[in-house]
């Protein structure tokens, strides 16, 4: 072999073990991926990427030669890319963003009064529960995403420039049913030395898989709990959520007792309200006898309009009247409101349409 083949070969060689994102990987592994001399250069690498670096050129600290090698090695050490930005009136924007493969996510950026924003990420791509009144599950499910696409939908909203503190599993998907990844991003979130985002800030929402809670419940993260209820009547949730099915109320109850036996913490239910269906007298008293002996909140959430399903938002006064049930049925609520709306991009309102597989023109850059 003379030397151009040998070049060639390491070369190729090199490229062949490249992973699509550096993302999610330890400083040792970012050192064996990208073929450094030094373990710390591996640790300067993870400290940009923590920091939001976009290229190896803002690596400053690292030689100009290096530098220069590694931009050649990988060009894009992403394995994704924004495609379009949407902002409401509330401050809330929606990013859809290209995935290597061409499926396209979406995630938002929420802000409250007070500037602190709180990302909701997407866990796969459409889901496999079919909840009737989410666009996500008029998709069903495409794939499962790697932990480092959900770390890169982080990155990418952070790149709006606004300090994010909160995050929750709200997006597309169900976490449960792709919790290696979920819990692996999590667990990249949180590290002190990185993002150091606290546990209590970090939220998974699911809609009632009881296994994947018992799951969560082993791993003693110590994240919180939202479950999306809706009601607490076994006929009509399986109408509306078809997952109810293989897990009735009875077997969600007994997973989130033992979740709270084991985590000792809170958890919520999600209640998205929908006009005329769960929003009655009949419908308050099924609650308070569901939750009672559970330490729990229930968060009131007027159904997100979204045109292709059959449902209504509650009127205010409806609102108002079940909220007076649930006061003198002593059930501890609260009461949102959503951002997002005005994108499409509150609860239950993702969704992108299928057959997205793009061009490789406008595919992110991949070794
Ligand atoms: S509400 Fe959640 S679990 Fe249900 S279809 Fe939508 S994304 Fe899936």
């Amino acid at each position: 072999m003379d030397e151009n083949q040998q070049n060639i070969a390491e070369e190729s060689e090199s490229k062949r073990r490249l992973p699509l994102s550096l993302y999610g990987l330890s400083p040792r592994d970012i050192q064996e991926a990208l073929d450094l001399d030094r373990q710390y250069q591996g640790n300067q690498i993870w400290e940009w990427l923590v920091k939001g670096a976009t290229n190896f050129e803002q690596m400053s600290n690292l030689s100009k030669a290096e530098r220069e090698r590694l931009s050649k090695l990988m060009p894009s050490f992403m394995s994704s890319a924004i495609i379009s930005t949407q902002t409401d009136e509330t401050g809330a924007t929606k990013l859809a963003i290209k995935l290597f493969d061409g499926q396209v996510v979406e995630c938002v950026l929420l802000k409250d009064k007070d500037g602190r924003g709180t990302a909701c990420l997407s866990c796969q791509v459409g889901c496999a529960m079919g909840c009737t009144f989410c666009r996500t599950g008029t998709m069903g499910l495409v794939r499962n995403l790697a932990a480092e696409e959900i770390i890169e939908q982080f990155i990418h909203l952070r790149s709006l420039g606004d300090d994010i503190t909160h995050i929750v599993f709200m997006g597309m998907g169900e976490p449960m049913a792709n919790l290696g990844p979920v819990v692996k991003s999590i667990r990249y979130f949180h590290d002190p030395a990185g993002l150091d985002i606290g546990l209590r800030r970090i939220t998974i929402s699911t809609c009632g898989v009881a296994p994947g809670i018992l799951k969560l419940a082993e791993q003693k993260l110590g994240v919180r709990l939202a479950v999306s209820l809706v009601t607490a009547d076994n006929d009509q949730r399986d109408l509306l959520m078809p997952a109810n099915k293989a897990w009735p109320l009875e077997e969600l109850r007994k997973a989130l007792i033992r979740y709270q036996r084991i985590i000792g913490k809170r958890f919520t239910f999600e209640y998205c309200m929908i006009h005329g269906i769960n929003t009655d007298e009949a419908s308050a008293k099924k609650l308070a006898k569901y939750i009672r002996d559970m330490d729990v909140m229930v968060n009131l959430i007027p159904w997100n309009p979204a045109s292709e399903l059959p449902w209504e938002t509650p009127t205010m006064q409806e609102i108002n009247e079940f909220t007076t049930m649930l006061d003198h049925m002593r059930i501890p609520y609260t009461r949102r409101f959503s951002r997002g709306r005005g994108i499409n991009g509150a609860c239950g309102q993702l969704a992108v349409p299928l057959n997205n597989v793009g061009t490789d023109n406008d595919t992110p850059a991949m070794a």
